[in-house]
């Protein structure tokens, strides 16, 4: 992989860098300055691009997808509606052998598409049950290797067709995370398997045996979903696993009364146990606000994308962004910034990484639009320019056009 000196671009929306990468990595980042020889000087197959001014950002993270289950590149499968998670689960089961899924083709138009909206990095649940087994993690695997470009990925092994009432899906959990998969996914404990003890316990016995983490979804509502957020809590706290533990939607925290949401988001905290969301239109509240100025570590993810759960989706983590925003009530510039920050720099723990950033010693995962400043950028979502993961190009707009409006 050359070095590569992306010129002219303003971090943040701050002021006119250049960055230089190399190794996959930021290795500097100075004043633009077109006198500067270092903006200029290289080895023989370092690549110059000029950034013209734009907005530089990191790479968004996908903190939640589904990479094996979209039927998009397919023709439009028309979507029944089915009105229950367990509907959907059956709806599922169905009919994805006829589409094919999982497969690498479909995996990798999906994550094609996520990419030129500027994704570099994702956590995808991928369903491992009695019918594909580990084929659908074997399809994520090889369709991001096939990318041909550092992409972050870190896999979620999901019981989606539940755990406990499946014989035989623990043991296809426990060789997932034998074999690599990063952490041992859930499903709705107490309404899909009816034993919430009894799957956790079993999904935390193998996180804990193979050292990796837990990402439970959790769709419960109530005081039903806050009895198996105290589950979770405890369990977290006594294998010592904070920072290794997510719940995904986890609506009951906005579905109980107020002095029972503090207790349980000051336990959360507490527990070192991380939340993603969907930004879910037709949900209770998260309480985003409540959630973040407590102290909770907050992750952003598409979900599924035009998959036999549902119709919408297009993979683009910039308007997720921005209907989270609307969603949360933010309006002043500085929650619009953190909206950005949430997809992208906040994200970094959800791929295994310390640091995503436009940093010397990070990931050299780099989005270029066209926007004054972040607040713009989350507003409009303006089309991606230049798109880079790990230093590699993935997807340029740059060299094909002007830039609108110039
Ligand atoms: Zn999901």
């Amino acid at each position: 992989m050359p070095e590569i000196v992306l010129r002219n671009v303003r971090p943040w929306g701050g002021p006119a860098v250049d960055l230089r990468m190399y190794g996959g990595r930021i290795t500097s980042l100075f004043p633009h300055d077109d006198g500067d020889p270092r903006s200029l000087t290289g080895a023989p197959d370092t690549e110059f691009i000029d950034g013209r001014g734009l907005l530089a950002l990191p790479g968004f993270v996908n903190a939640h997808a589904h990479l094996d289950k979209s039927w998009l590149g397919l023709l439009w499968v028309s979507y029944g509606g089915e009105a229950t998670t367990e509907g959907r689960i059956r709806h599922e089961r169905e009919h994805r052998d006829g589409l094919g899924i999982p497969s690498v083709a479909t995996t990798t138009t999906l994550l094609t598409k996520m990419i030129a909206h500027g994704t570099t990095a994702f956590r995808s649940h991928v369903d491992v049950d009695l019918g594909v087994g580990l084929d659908g993690i074997r399809s994520v695997r090889e369709a991001v290797a096939g990318i041909g470009a550092p992409v972050g990925l870190e896999i979620v092994a999901f019981p989606q067709d539940g755990v406990l009432r499946r014989p035989g899906v623990l043991d296809l959990l426990d060789r997932a995370a034998a074999e690599g998969a990063d952490h041992i996914g859930g499903l709705d404990p107490a309404s899909i398997d009816r034993d919430p003890v009894g799957q956790l316990d079993a999904l935390f016995g193998i996180a804990d045996r193979r050292r990796v983490g837990v990402d439970i979804h959790l769709h419960d509502g109530g005081e039903l979903g806050a009895f198996q957020y105290e589950l979770i809590i405890e369990r977290t706290r006594a294998l010592g696993m904070a920072g290794r533990v997510n719940v995904a939607h986890g609506f009951a925290i906005g579905d109980v009364a107020p002095a029972r949401q503090r207790a349980l988001i000051e336990a959360v905290v507490d527990a070192g146990i991380t939340i993603t969301t969907v930004a879910p239109v037709n949900a209770p509240r998260l309480l985003l606000t409540e959630l973040r100025s407590a102290g909770v570590v907050v992750g952003l993810g598409t979900d599924g994308v035009r998959d036999l759960w549902g119709p919408y989706g297009d993979g683009d983590m910039l308007r997720m962004a921005t209907r989270m925003a609307q969603l949360a009530g933010w309006r002043s510039d500085a929650d619009l910034e953190a909206a950005v920050r949430i997809a992208t720099s906040e994200a970094a723990g959800f791929v295994g990484r310390s640091e995503h950033d436009l940093a010397v010693g990070a990931a050299a995962d780099v989005v270029l639009v066209d926007a004054g400043n972040v607040q713009e950028a989350l507003v409009e979502a303006p089309a991606r320019r230049l798109v880079i993961a790990g230093g590699v190009i993935v997807a340029d707009c740059l060299s094909s056009g002007a830039v609108p409006g110039e």
